[in-house]
């Protein structure tokens, strides 16, 4: 136990955690012979206790909330890759879809069609709905 108040705030700046143990050690040994001064000393540390629980139920709660938000970066991120990939399969504009007048890429002209699709891309991505619709079309009396 220290008595010297700068010595305690020396320690209080250089490692706080150990200066709150000196201190509440050194109020333990007046409580010890002070039944009011222990009752205070119990209803504090439940006091901090319960800070204590509340501060973990907090970080709990922003560890699942920042998990959540790496997966919905993540989630977005594949949807703007797969969007992508369509607006070239498609010839349409990847940044409005010809959407926007202002677009500096297309200047709201970006819709399908607006530019040749990528062979490959349509291949994969747009071919197998053109056959699809091909084989379905008669028989819900299409007349297109
Ligand atoms: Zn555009």
């Amino acid at each position: 136990m220290t008595d010297d108040p700068a010595q305690l705030l020396t320690l209080m700046q250089r490692d706080p955690e150990a200066a709150r143990q000196l201190l509440e050690a050194n109020v333990g040994q007046l409580a010890a012979g002070n039944p009011m001064m222990a009752m205070m000393m119990q209803l504090m540390a439940a006091q901090r206790g319960q800070r204590d629980d509340a501060v973990a139920i907090r970080r709990a709660r922003v560890d699942r909330v920042r998990t959540q938000l790496r997966d919905l970066r993540e989630a977005l991120g594949n949807a703007h890759e797969l969007l992508a990939e369509l607006a070239a399969a498609l010839g349409a504009c990847g940044d409005c879809w010809g959407e926007l007048d202002d677009c500096a890429s297309c200047h709201g002209r970006g819709g399908p069609g607006w530019r040749s699709p990528d062979p490959e891309l349509f291949d994969e991505l747009v071919a197998p709905a053109v056959r699809r619709r091909a084989r379905i079309q008669p028989k819900e009396g299409n007349t297109e």
